[in-house]
C-alpha cells in the first residue's frame, strides 16, 4: 500500500472547510463515523425533494465541473434526466491523472462515503440505476477504502434495492485504470469499460445523449460529485452565497512546487493565488518565485507580478490562464524551466493515445524543437512550436492533443523563455 496522500487538513489559516470538513477526522473506513458527521443526510433530502427539485438546487447552487472543464453540473444532469432512451449510467471520473492534481485521491481516501452517497444522489436525480467509478490505478489506498464504503453501504441498503425505502435502486461498481492518463477523457473511460483500448470518441454526441454502452451517461468528476452534499444539506442558496457569481462555493487546490508546505488547500472562490501561496508558506527563504504553473500541464504559466488573479474560472480565463483541476506548481528561482517545459512535452509525446495525426506528430515535432532550443536553436524553432501547437489546438479530437501546447506558448509568451537565445534557466 501506498502512504497517505499529504492531505495538509485542517491547515492553520483555513476556515469553513466544506468538503474536507471529514477529512482527517472521521475514519475513513467507518460507516457509522460517517453517518455520525452528518453522512447521509443529504440523500434523506434528495429523496424528499425527488429527482426533478434535486437537479433545481444542482441549478441554482450554480455548481460547476471541478475535474477542469467547468461545465454547469446541473445542466449536464437535467439533460441526461430528460433523455428518453434507458438505461441511464453515472460515471464518477476519478481516474485523476493531471500532473499535480490529488485533490480526489485526498477525498477519497480520507472521505471515500461521501463519494458513494454523492454518487446516489446524482443516480436517483438522473434515473440511474448503475454507477461505475473509473479509479486512478495508482490509487490503492483508495480503492480499499472505497470497496470498503460500497460493500458497507450494501449491508446498511444504502445501496442496492429499494434504498432505504424510497423505491429507488442503485449500484456502484469499481473500475481500475490501467495508468494511461487518457483514459481520464470520458469517452476514454467508456471504451476502456466496455472492454476496447482507451481512446476518446469524437464529441458530440456528448456523453448525456450516448455515452457508455451508447447510453445516456452522466459523468463527474469526484470534487463535483461531493459539493452536491452540501447544496443538499444547507440549500442552494447559502452555498451560492460562498465564492463569486461564475464560481460558486469552494475550491481544493493542489500546492506544488518549491511551496513550503505543499497539500491540498480549501478556498472559496475568489482568493487570489497571492492568499493560497501565502497559506502554503510561500518559496522557502532566500529564494524568488520564478513563476506559477496553473491548471498542470495543459495550463498556463503566469509570473510574479499577476499573483492578484482571483482564482476563479472566471478571473484566471480574463487573466488569459485557467483554473483547470486546481493545480497550482510553485517554481522558484533555482527551477529550470526548460527542463520543466521538457519534461511536459515528454509527458505529452508519452501519454498520446496515436488516434489523431495533429497530436500523434505534434507531440512528437514539440519536444524535438523543446530539444534544440534547449541547445541554442534559434527562432525558427519558436516558429515551428507555433505552427505546431496552432495545427494540435485545432485539429485534435480530444482535450489532450488540444492543450498539449498550452504551458508550452505560455513559458514563451508570458515568462519570455528562449527569447534573444534565453535557454530557459532561471536567472
Ligand atoms: P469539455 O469542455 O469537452 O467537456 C466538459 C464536460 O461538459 C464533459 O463532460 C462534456 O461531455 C460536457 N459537455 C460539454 N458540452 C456539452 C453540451 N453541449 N451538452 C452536454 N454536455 C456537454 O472538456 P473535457 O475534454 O471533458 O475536459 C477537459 C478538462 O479536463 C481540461 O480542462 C483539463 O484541465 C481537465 N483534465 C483534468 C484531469 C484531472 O486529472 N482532473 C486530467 C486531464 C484533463
Ligand atoms: Fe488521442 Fe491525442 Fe487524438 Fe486525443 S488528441 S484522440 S490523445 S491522438
Amino acid at each position: 500500500d501506498e502512504p497517505p496522500a499529504r492531505a495538509a487538513v485542517p491547515q492553520a489559516g483555513q476556515d469553513g472547510l466544506v468538503l474536507l470538513r471529514r477529512v482527517g477526522v472521521v475514519d475513513p473506513a467507518g460507516l457509522d463515523d460517517y453517518r455520525a458527521a452528518g453522512g447521509y443526510l443529504a440523500l434523506r433530502r434528495a429523496f424528499a425533494l425527488g429527482p426533478a427539485a434535486v437537479i433545481r438546487e444542482v441549478l441554482d447552487a450554480g455548481l460547476v465541473g471541478r475535474g477542469g472543464a467547468a461545465f454547469p453540473t446541473g445542466r449536464k444532469w437535467d439533460a441526461t434526466a430528460r433523455q428518453p432512451d434507458h438505461p441511464h449510467y453515472l460515471v464518477c471520473n476519478a481516474d485523476e491523472s493531471e500532473p499535480g492534481t490529488f485533490k480526489d485521491r485526498v477525498i477519497m481516501e480520507g472521505d471515500p462515503f461521501s463519494v458513494i452517497e454523492a454518487m446516489t444522489v446524482a443516480a436517483y436525480a438522473t434515473g440511474c440505476r448503475r454507477g461505475y467509478l473509473y479509479l486512478r490505478g495508482e490509487y490503492p489506498r483508495a480503492l480499499r477504502l472505497l470497496t470498503n464504503a460500497v460493500e458497507r453501504a450494501r449491508e446498511r441498503n444504502l445501496l442496492g434495492t429499494d434504498i432505504l425505502g424510497s423505491g429507488f435502486d442503485f449500484d456502484v461498481e469499481i473500475r481500475r485504470g490501467g495508468g494511461a492518463y487518457i483514459c481520464g477523457e470520458e469517452t476514454a473511460i467508456f471504451n476502456s469499460i466496455e472492454g476496447y483500448r482507451g481512446e476518446p470518441r469524437s464529441k458530440p454526441p456528448f456523453p448525456v445523449e450516448k455515452g457508455l454502452f451508447g447510453k445516456p451517461t452522466v459523468v463527474n468528476n469526484v470534487e463535483t460529485l461531493v459539493n452536491v452534499l452540501p447544496i443538499l444539506t444547507g440549500g442552494a442558496a447559502a452555498y451560492a452565497a460562498v465564492g463569486t457569481g461564475g464560481s460558486t462555493g469552494t475550491k481544493l487546490f493542489c500546492l506544488s512546487g518549491t511551496v513550503r508546505r505543499p497539500g491540498i488547500y480549501e478556498l472559496p472562490f475568489g482568493a487570489t493565488l497571492r492568499e493560497l501561496l501565502a497559506l502554503a508558506g510561500g518559496v522557502p527563504e532566500g529564494r524568488k518565485l520564478r513563476a506559477v504553473l496553473l491548471g498542470g500541464a495543459a495550463g498556463s504559466f503566469v509570473r510574479p507580478d499577476e499573483l492578484d488573479v482571483p482564482l476563479t474560472f472566471e478571473g484566471t480565463r480574463a487573466a488569459g490562464a485557467g483554473l483547470g483541476s486546481g493545480v497550482v506548481l510553485a517554481l522558484d528561482d533555482s527551477v529550470d524551466l526548460t527542463g520543466v517545459l521538457l519534461r511536459i512535452a515528454a509527458f505529452f509525446r508519452d501519454e498520446s493515445c496515436g488516434q489523431c495525426v495533429p497530436c500523434r506528430v505534434g507531440t512528437v515535432r514539440q519536444e524535438e524543437a523543446l530539444h534544440r532550443l534547449a541547445r541554442g536553436s534559434g527562432p525558427a524553432d519558436v516558429t515551428l512550436l507555433r505552427d505546431v501547437g496552432r495545427a494540435m489546438r485545432d485539429a485534435s479530437i480530444c482535450g489532450l492533443g488540444q492543450t498539449a501546447w498550452n504551458a508550452v506558448e505560455s513559458a514563451i509568451d508570458r515568462l519570455g523563455v528562449f527569447a534573444d537565445g534565453e535557454k530557459g534557466r532561471a536567472s
